[in-house]
C-alpha cells in the first residue's frame, strides 16, 4: 500500500481513505497481519497491523525494507488515445512491466473525443489503476499520468529525453532493436537514462506527423512484421526497453 510521507512516521504509519476499506473489507485484514507499506518515494516496510476502523489502519513497522524494485531505464509511454478504455489496459499493464510514467495524446487519427470538462474523471481513475497496478506489482513508486497533449505538445516535450523512439509499422528500415543497440552500448553502468516511446493511434500515425516526428529528433521504430494493437504496442516496446538495456530477466 501506498501512504504519503506525512502518514509514514518513525515507528508507525497510518492508512486511510480507499486503502484502509480495501484491507478491512476485501482483504479482511485483522490486527497482527502483516503489510508492505511506501510512501512512494524512499521508504518502504514491513508493518503489522494494530488496530482496523473503517477509514483508518494504524500499523507499526516491523522492519525497513531496503528493496529497489524500479527500473534505471526510466520509460515513458506516450500513448495517442485509444478507444473506450483501452488506455486503462495500457496504464495497468505498462506499470506492471516498469514504465514510470504516461503520456495520452490526441493525434491527427485519434478516433476518440476529448472533452475536457469529463477528462478530470477520467484522469483521476487512470491515476488510480497507476496507483493499485504499481501496488500489486511491488513498485517503489507510482507512476505518474499527465494531462493528454495535442500532438504538438508532445512534440515539444522530447527535449529532456536520451532516447525517443515513436513506433510506425511502416518502418522498414530501422527495428526497435537497432535504435536501442548504440543506446544501450553508450550506457554507463549503473546509469539511469529516460527514454519515451511514442504510441500511435488506431489508424496509425499520419505521413506529415511522422515527419515532424523525425524533426523533433525521435526514432521511428519498427516492432516486427506484425501489427499490434494501439494498446499493444507500448507493451511490447517497453519490455524490448527494458529488456535489451537489462532491466528483465
Ligand atoms: N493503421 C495501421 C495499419 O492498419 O497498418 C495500424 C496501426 S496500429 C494498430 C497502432 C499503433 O501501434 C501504430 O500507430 C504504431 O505506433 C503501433 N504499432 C503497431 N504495430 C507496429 C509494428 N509492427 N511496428 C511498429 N509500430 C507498431
Amino acid at each position: 500500500y501506498f501512504v504519503s510521507a506525512e502518514q509514514f512516521n518513525e515507528h508507525s504509519v497510518v492508512i486511510t481513505g480507499d486503502d484502509a476499506r480495501h484491507i478491512g473489507k476485501v482483504m479482511r485484514g485483522k490486527p497482527g497481519d502483516k503489510l508492505i507499506v511506501s510512501d512512494g518515494n524512499s521508504k518502504e516496510a514491513l508493518v503489522e497491523i494494530e488496530s482496523i476502523e473503517a477509514q483508518q489502519v494504524t500499523a507499526n513497522i516491523v522492519e525497513p525494507l531496503e528493496m529497489d524494485h524500479e527500473a534505471r531505464i526510466r520509460v515513458t509511454v506516450a500513448q495517442s488515445l485509444p478507444k473506450g478504455d483501452k488506455m486503462e489496459t495500457v496504464i495497468q499493464r505498462c506499470t506492471e512491466i516498469g514504465a514510470v510514467s504516461f503520456v495520452p495524446f490526441l493525434s491527427e487519427r485519434t478516433i476518440v473525443q476529448y472533452d475536457a470538462k469529463k477528462e478530470g474523471k477520467r484522469l483521476e481513475r487512470w491515476r488510480k489503476i497507476a496507483k493499485e497496478a504499481a501496488e500489486q506489482s511491488h513498485r517503489n513508486r507510482i507512476p505518474s499520468v499527465e494531462q493528454p497533449l495535442s500532438w504538438k505538445g508532445l512534440l515539444s516535450s522530447f527535449e529532456g529525453y536520451s532516447l525517443v523512439c515513436y513506433c510506425y509499422e511502416k518502418e522498414n528500415g530501422k527495428q526497435l532493436r537497432d535504435a536501442l543497440k548504440p543506446f544501450v552500448e553508450q550506457l554507463a553502468p549503473g546509469a539511469s537514462a529516460e527514454v519515451l516511446i511514442v504510441v500511435g493511434p488506431e489508424g496509425g500515425f499520419s505521413e506529415r506527423e511522422t515527419i515532424e516526428a523525425d524533426q523533433a529528433g525521435a526514432v521511428s521504430v519498427g516492432l516486427g512484421k506484425r501489427i499490434l494493437r494501439a494498446e499493444t504496442a507500448g507493451m511490447a516496446a517497453l519490455t524490448c526497453v527494458l529488456y535489451e538495456s537489462g532491466e528483465m530477466g
